[in-house]
């Protein structure tokens, strides 16, 4: 406990204990996955599952914190087990080094708490939303645009999911300053532990970040009626 002594006065033993016994899968370990994993990790969420089929690129290397040139070429799956697996022994890894499909997830998702999407592109984002809807999990998704970021938290049937407005699902993005995919993934995994921790308020779940002015706008989107994802 003394490890996580600085949470205490926020969210106490039982919070602790939840995080302890917390399954959370996370998808992708790149800008946003490695600030994710990094702060799951530390905040001592038991287990963690991480999906990713990639390599490990010099290119990866301005904001992919969790690798480091001596993984040039190997899975980042084994690079961010290796990296977690060192910065807190105490945490199950499990790691899938395939591509988030309906497959995969029908596999894996059901043994998982929660879903924290750190992908770059729609394609594995619909996926992945579409499985939080169908498992009923809370999903915590995350992008970066330019100089624009946002996190929303889908709770099925409470809050609109990824899809309930509707999504372009050819677009990958391309740009992005480094710096900024530690807000948006250490957000990512800071709303990951307000609901492991029962700490959200329920009034926003979506949260728009503005690089270039610095400031973040937030409110609470209505599940879709036309969208499949309300009960
Ligand atoms: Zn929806």
């Amino acid at each position: 406990m003394e490890r996580y002594a600085r949470h205490q006065e926020l969210i106490g033993a039982a919070g602790q204990t939840a995080l302890a016994k917390a399954r959370v899968l996370v998808i992708g370990t790149g800008g946003l996955g490695s600030p994710t994993l990094f702060a799951l990790a530390a905040a001592g969420v038991g287990t963690l599952g991480i999906v990713d089929d990639d390599v490990v690129e010099i290119s990866n290397l301005n904001r992919q914190l969790l690798h480091s040139d001596a993984f040039i070429n190997q899975p980042k799956t084994d690079s961010a087990k290796q990296t977690i697996g060192r910065f807190n022994p105490d945490i199950q890894l499990k790691t899938y080094s395939q591509r988030f499909d309906a497959d995969l997830a029908e596999q894996i998702v059901p043994e998982y708490d929660m879903l924290v999407d750190c992908v770059d592109n729609y394609a594995t984002r619909i996926a992945a939303n579409a499985c939080a809807v169908k498992y009923n999990k809370t999903l915590i998704e995350g992008g970066i645009e330019g100089m624009s970021g946002f996190v929303q938290i889908v709770i099925p049937g409470k809050t609109a999911c990824f899809n309930c407005f509707g999504v372009e699902d050819n677009e990958i993005y391309r740009q992005v300053l480094g710096a900024s995919t530690g807000i948006i993934g250490n957000l990512q995994a800071l709303e990951c532990i307000k609901q492991l921790t029962g700490i959200w308020d329920g009034s926003y779940s979506y949260i728009a970040v503005d690089f270039r002015q610095c400031s973040m706008e937030r409110m609470f989107l209505e599940p879709n009626d036309d969208c499949g994802c309300k009960k």
